[in-house]
Formats: C-alpha cells, structure tokens, sequence
C-alpha cells in the first residue's frame, strides 16, 4: 500500500502533502543502512537535516564567518547580522512578542537549568514547591530537583493516569500557595501525550505563579504561540526541529529576564566590568556569555525557516494521519502492547512486544534498516508508573511514509519470530 492509498483510507481525504518531494529535500534519508534503505523512526532523539540547513550551516563557516558583536569589519558584520536575524527567525517561530525574549542557549536542557539557577533559586525558601509531572524527560526533573536541595524547597509531581495522561483534577489540587514555579512538558517524549498546556498555564497564572513549558517535542510538530499560551518561558531545542545540535531557545517573557541575574559571567553578557563590579548587559545578551554557538544559531534559523515553508500545520496533520495509521496496524498485533495511550497524542509510539527486551527489538528492527529507540527514554519515572524498565519507541516526523510504517510492522513479525512468537 502506497502511502498516499493508505493515509486517504484513514483519513477519508487525500492528502495535499508531497511527501516524497520533501523527502529529497534530506540527503540522510536516501542511505542504505545494513541493506536496505534506512527507515528513521527515531525523531523524537533527534531529526535529520534538510539540504538547505547543511548548507546554510557551510556558508556560515565558509564566507560570513568571524566572531559577532564586537567586530567593525565585513566578516563579523556578516555573522552578527545573520546570528542576530536567526533570533529574529526564532522569535517569530515561537510567537514571542519581542526579539529581546530570545536567548539562545545549548538547548532545552540548558534553557531549564537557566531558569532555575537564575528565575528561581534566589526566589525559594524552605518549604516552598515546584509542580512538575509524572511525564517529564529528566531534564525537566533534574534541574528542579538540583535547586530545590540548594534551597530546601520541594520537588511535588502531579500524577499520570494509564493512559499516560496528566490528571487535572490532581494538578489544580498540587497548585498552593507555596508553589513558586510550574513546569510541564508540551508533549511528552516517551509517550508522545500532547499535554493540555493552555489549560495548565491559565489555572497557574489565576493563582499568580509562573510556569515554563518544555516544548522539546512540540517545536517539530505544532505551531507554537507563546504569547498566547502566556507561559513565563518556554524551551526549544535545535536538533528536534531540524536544526544543529547544540543550539536551542529559551523564550522568557521580557518583564521575568528583567528580574533575573545570569547564572553565567564571562565576555559579551556585560556592558561595563571594573575589578570592583560589572554592569550587565540587557537581555538577551545578558544571559549568553561568551562566544555563542554562531553557525548552530544561523542554522537553526534556517530550520526554523524550513519549517515555516513547509507549512506546520499542513506537517502536523499529516502525521496525525501517520500516527493513526501506525496505531492502527500495530494494534492490530495481538503481541503488541502500546505505552502511552492518551487521547490527544503526537508522532511517538512507544511499544513492547509481550516479554522480548526492547534492545533485541531495536536490534533486529536495525538489521533491516530500521532505527526506533530502545530504553528509558531520559524518562525514568514514566518507565516505573508502567512497571516497565524500557520500551521501543518509533517517533515519526513529516518525511516519514506509510510504506515505512508498513515495514516497521514487518519487522515486529519478523522479531515475533525470531523469538518463536
Ligand atoms: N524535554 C523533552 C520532552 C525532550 O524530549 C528532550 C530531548 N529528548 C529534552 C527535554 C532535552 O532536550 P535536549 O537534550 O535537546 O536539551
């Protein structure tokens, strides 16, 4: 079954999205791997990068290369204009309302730990919390739980349900009095649950607390709107979206970088420095000391772009569509059990087959060129809720087809009989 026959029969409509146009647009996509031509499933770890990306990224280093900011000749002219133009780019992917709001940083996980060394830390006393989920990737977990035994605050996590979702009710109960900051996944990595952000921003914000969303695994695949989804910040990584590794935002809302101290000193965050004491800069500069990752920042704004021009809700609808369609065919597996059954859910498919170690799946699915993740995600805790130490994921992105989903269901029966299933 063709791609296209195959999403037109679930989704009852054909689709406009050229698939297979796009695909040549990601040379990694044409490989043989092990025999056969790779099928990357592993989207949610990391995406591979459009042409326009790599190329961007060698002419940043071939022509327009210098350090930027400081420099009054040509070359560093050239990459200040275009770093500070991806900031642009960034700004007007996250919807942020200033361009002072960008900051880049290394990615999501520096962007979490920025905010609680320098939003937090100095705000917590003993005795206050910090609201997480049951669903977070560790680097939504371990930066709060780092600063919460700097102060003696404490780390409170509202529960999931066994589908995987955040349960609301528990959630507006953990909001107190004491809770000084709320952080939540947009969409979950290990399970791909899209969570109800709106929702959770707005029953924080009626109690005047601050919340930063870790959009990680939205940035591929929804349009994000930071201004109106009114979060304090909001985290991105470049790797997720196409983009360099390496790279990633962090959106903070002007007023909130305003009062906060860099938790990092050094060149290019100051505007003055005597032995005695330093002038900061203004945000963003403030918060990105020494030479940034110039190229990573170009790059990723020519992801950023890349994916503006493809359309993100034209890519969003069409892996609902493959979503559904893997769902479908791997439910109809008997063997299969599938990780993660939430309502509203995006491009991840986490899975087991009866007792068969996740590693020996992901191991025979590679031997056909096909790569899904095998593990714990960097979400131990969802592995313990389910009773379960790893799973095989599959995270699709919008280059990926129906034909490859069809193949991963081969290899699952492949891997069944192997084990005599
Ligand atoms: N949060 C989520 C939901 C993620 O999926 C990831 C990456 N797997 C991260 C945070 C961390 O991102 P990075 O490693 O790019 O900093």
């Amino acid at each position: 079954m063709t791609r296209l026959e195959a999403t037109d029969v679930l989704a009852g409509k054909p689709s406009s999205f050229d698939v297979s146009r796009v695909r040549l647009d990601f040379p990694a996509l044409s490989q043989i791997v092990n025999g056969s031509p790779v099928a990357y499933l592993d989207n949610a770890a990391s995406t591979q990068k459009p042409t326009s990306v790599i190329e961007t990224v060698t002419a940043a280093y071939t022509f327009n290369y210098s350090n930027v900011h400081r420099g009054v000749h040509t070359l560093s002219q050239r990459a200040t204009e275009a770093y500070e133009g991806a900031r642009e780019t960034a700004r007007q992917f996250l919807g942020a309302p200033l361009v002072e709001e960008i900051v880049f940083v290394r990615g999501t996980t520096e962007g979490i730990n920025l905010v609680a060394q320098s939003y937090l830390r100095p705000r917590l006393e003993p005795g206050d919390e910090v609201l997480i989920s049951g669903l977070e990737h560790h680097s939504n977990i371990v930066p709060w739980q780092m600063v919460c035994q700097q102060t003696g605050a404490n780390l409170r996590v509202v529960p999931i349900n066994a589908k995987g979702e955040i349960d609301l009710d528990a959630y507006k109960d953990a909001l107190s009095r004491r809770t000084r900051l709320v952080a939540m996944s947009h969409i979950s990595n290990a399970l791909g649950t899209v969570n109800p952000v709106q929702m959770i921003v707005e029953l924080a914000q009626q109690r005047g607390i601050p919340t930063l969303i870790d959009g990680a695994q939205a940035a591929p695949h929804l349009a994000l709107d930071v201004a109106t989804l009114g979060c304090d910040f909001y985290t991105v990584s470049g790797h997720k979206v196409f983009g360099p590794t390496g790279i990633g935002v962090l959106y903070g809302r002007l007023d909130r970088l305003n009062e906060m101290e860099p938790y990092q000193g050094g060149g290019e965050m100051i505007r003055s420095v005597t032995f005695e004491s330093t002038e900061y800069a203004s945000p963003p500069h403030k918060f990105e000391a020494g030479t940034p990752h110039i190229a990573g920042a170009i790059g990723l704004g020519a992801a950023m772009d890349y994916l503006t021009e493809l359309g993100i809700d034209t890519i969003g609808a069409y892996e609902t569509d493959l979503l559904r369609y893997a769902t479908q065919c791997l439910g109809r597996l008997p063997e299969v059990r599938l990780i993660g059954t939430a309502d509203d859910k995006a491009a991840v498919i986490s899975f087991l087959l009866e007792d068969i170690h996740a590693h020996d799946v992901g191991t025979i699915l590679d031997q056909e060129g096909i790569a899904v993740r095998v593990g714990h995600h960097c979400a131990q805790p969802v592995m313990d809720y389910f009773q379960v130490s790893s799973t095989a994921r599959a995270s699709f992105a919008f280059y990926n087809t129906a034909q490859e989903v069809d193949r991963l269901v081969g290899g699952i029966k492949n891997v069944l009989e192997v084990f005599g299933r």
